[in-house]
């Protein structure tokens, strides 16, 4: 069974109250077992923290690596030594992706807060017929700001990927060969969704996807075409959440199913 991107076999389980808060520094940043922290990061580890010579900090690469350094020197720059390096540490044994429909904002910036301690790999913001909301360069931009911060917060190695599709059929097909999909839907939404055997997906993707609808559901067109690519519908429950709470909760759900907890 194939897996998607990285290196997903190594893992470990530290505890984060070890060493404390994580910093970031992208890989350009280290040399041999020597990590630089620049700007914001070694602002807030000298000024605001003040941390000192020799305390332990955390080190995320956005990128899968994480390490547990040693301060060595704190002027402009602050000097780190890699005391252990931890691969894949925080993150998930196998690729778990959200689906979510575009929304208004600040429901947006939410789910990528929560998505991202809840461990997945990507978000995909997926135009559909109802969407009322729109999504600039601007707002990519500060999801992605969003993220690192979430990712950092929890002690994650790796920043989530958010990207737009094009077009919501493009969404669908693109996930249609990964192990678990799902479409999150109320069961009181109109919908033409006939039976179909979820079972057999040929050459699969070892991972999970969820697809959530914006705030005013989606088509029935729309989850037909989501079922025609092999996404199973999930009920969350005989209550209509809201779409950011229906991405939490599916999410929970995914995880379980992939075996994460
Ligand atoms: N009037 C809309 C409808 O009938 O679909 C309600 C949309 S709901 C506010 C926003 C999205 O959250 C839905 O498209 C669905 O993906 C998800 N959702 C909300 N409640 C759900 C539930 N009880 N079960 C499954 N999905 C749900």
């Amino acid at each position: 069974m194939a897996h998607h991107g990285g290196d997903w076999s190594i893992h470990q389980v530290v505890a984060i109250h070890e060493w404390g808060e994580t910093f970031y520094a992208p890989p350009s940043s280290r040399q041999d077992d020597r990590i630089l922290l620049e700007g914001n990061e070694a602002h807030h580890l000298a000024r605001v923290l003040r941390k000192r010579l020799g305390d332990r900090i955390g080190v995320m690469d956005g990128e899968g690596n994480y390490y547990i350094c040693e301060i060595e020197s704190v002027e402009e720059f602050v000097s780190l030594r890699i005391v252990r390096h931890l691969p894949n540490r925080g993150e998930t044994h196998r690729p778990a992706v959200l689906l979510q429909a575009i929304l208004k904002e600040p429901a947006m910036d939410d789910v990528v807060d929560k998505a991202t301690q809840m461990g997945v790999t990507s978000i995909v913001w997926v135009p559909s017929t109802h969407v009322v909301g729109n999504l600039s360069e601007a707002k990519l931009e500060r999801h992605l700001r969003i993220a690192r911060a979430a990712a950092k917060q929890c002690g994650r190695s790796r920043i989530p990927k958010i990207e737009k599709a094009v077009a919501f059929e493009e969404a669908v097909v693109k996930f249609r060969h990964w192990r678990i999909t799902h479409v999150a839907h109320p069961l009181d939404s109109p919908s033409n969704f006939v039976s179909v055997d979820y079972s057999e997906k040929g050459e699969m993707i070892d991972g999970g996807v969820l697809l959530v609808g914006p705030e005013g559901g989606f088509t029935p067109d729309e989850t037909a075409i989501a079922q025609r690519y092999r996404f199973a519908p999930l009920s969350l429950g005989n209550r209509r959440l809201r779409s950011g709470t229906a991405a939490t909760v599916g999410l929970a759900i995914l995880l379980r199913e992939l075996g994460e907890f």
